[in-house]
């Protein structure tokens, strides 16, 4: 390295103790993404964090997310604000960073606080996902505000307050910044292994609404169109696209109708999710969508709605995102971290970005594992790791030592 950056690096590995009760903290926040009090007060604590950086900062209301509840009806769900921060709009390299603040664990989940396991292990809602992260790019941006070469660099943060309900809010802020950046750098949480996502699947949620007739099961069974029999060949007739194109997947993960056991059901409501690895997924599966609905519709009296979306693109490694991952994988070595990159059927922001043609790689945040669920735990001693392992990629861009273009 022909530039000494051991003072930004060391100063990283001095904030670990703060950093590690400051965690503790945010995660004992509950954040759940219908819980939009709960994210505010995560973005209230952010903005006090990144203050000292002395960014621009915007906090910004996004539109209700609408979800099709057990009668069948929409029904909107206010969600928290986003937080968008800006240090040096007009430097020569400007680069974007983005980390949810929302978690899968509502306000009323058994799953609400974090506890320390062992001397590098947490447990908590969020600590992996995403919060760990969100400490993560504090300390990097703060390591490249104490570099002498930090004109050279202008960043944007975005925090996000619905990442686990599909980022649909905030889709626009991400389209939005992808068209002022070089690249971004995305804070989810590497695998448990501690290496990083190349490719990443796309995916979408869709709900049928399957509406019949309501009867007395014994006096007029004729009388009745039964919806949940409609919808179970829905049901089998969507399972069925498993296996007919490559890397495509569909999960019926929810069905809810009927009632009393004398009444012929005249609703059932079914959602489900896909997963794409190609654009001309998408195309495909709705031709699908549309032969079965109208397949199901062909009985009388049974009437089928579709609603729903890709929120998510699939993320297709292109030679940009190669690079800058090929960039990472270089400071990793000078950190001495083996960081290897392989394809996940996950998908976060980092789908949104590239699909908006921002190269990105987007789990730089602490390692840990075992997320979504109350065994989620992340490794203590790579909330610094990580956090020197991004801030090291902006200090070498920031001194002329790597270059982008
Ligand atoms: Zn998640």
């Amino acid at each position: 390295m022909p530039y000494d950056y051991r003072p930004q690096l060391d100063w990283i590995r001095a904030q670990a103790p703060a950093q590690r009760e400051e965690l503790l903290r945010l995660s004992n926040i509950n954040s759940g993404s219908y819980h939009a009090d709960g994210v505010n007060r995560v973005a209230a604590r952010l903005e006090q964090l990144f203050a000292p950086l002395e960014a621009g900062v915007e906090r910004l209301e996004l539109p209700p997310h609408r979800v099709t509840n057990d009668r069948g009806d929409t029904v909107a769900h206010p969600v928290g604000r986003a937080l968008r921060l800006r240090k040096r709009p007009d430097a020569p390299l400007q680069v974007f960073l983005a980390g949810h603040m929302d978690t899968v664990f509502g306000a009323s989940h058994p799953f609400q606080a974090a506890r320390v396991v062992d001397d590098d292990t947490l447990n908590g809602p969020g600590v992996a996902d995403l919060k760990g992260g969100l400490l993560v790019m504090l300390l990097a941006l703060s390591a490249l505000e104490r570099s002498p070469h930090r004109d050279r660099i202008g960043w944007e943060v975005l925090f996000n307050p619905d990442e686990e309900i599909g980022s649909e809010g905030s889709a626009p802020l991400f389209r939005d910044a992808a068209t002022r950046h070089a690249f971004g750098l995305v804070f989810e949480p590497s695998f448990p292994d501690g290496n990083l996502a190349s490719a990443r699947k796309g995916s979408g949620n869709f709900d049928v609404i399957v509406r019949g007739r309501a009867a007395h099961a014994g006096r007029d069974p004729h009388l009745g169109r039964n919806a949940l029999r409609a919808a179970a060949g829905v049901v089998a007739a969507l399972d069925a696209l498993n296996g007919q194109r490559r890397d495509l997947t569909l999960n019926v993960g929810y069905v809810h109708g009927g009632g009393p056991t004398n009444i012929v059901p005249d609703l059932c409501v079914v959602k489900f999710n896909v997963r794409t690895s190609v654009a001309a997924d998408e195309q495909w599966l709705h031709a699908q969508l549309d032969r079965i609905l109208a397949d199901a519709q062909k009985k009388e009296g049974i009437k089928l709605e579709l609603r729903g979306l890709f929120t998510r693109g699939p993320k297709v490694l292109t030679p940009s995102i190669e690079r800058l991952a090929s960039m990472i994988g270089d400071c990793g070595r000078q950190l001495g971290l083996a960081l290897e990159f392989r394809p996940t059927g996950g998908c976060c922001d980092g789908n949104n970005l590239a699909a908006a043609g921002l190269p990105n790689i987007d789990n730089l945040g602490v390692v840990g594992g075992e997320i979504h669920s109350d065994r989620e735990f992340m490794r203590l001693s790579s909330l610094p790791e990580r956090a020197q392992l991004s801030a090291l990629l902006l200090l070498r861009l920031a001194s002329g030592d790597l270059t982008w273009n």
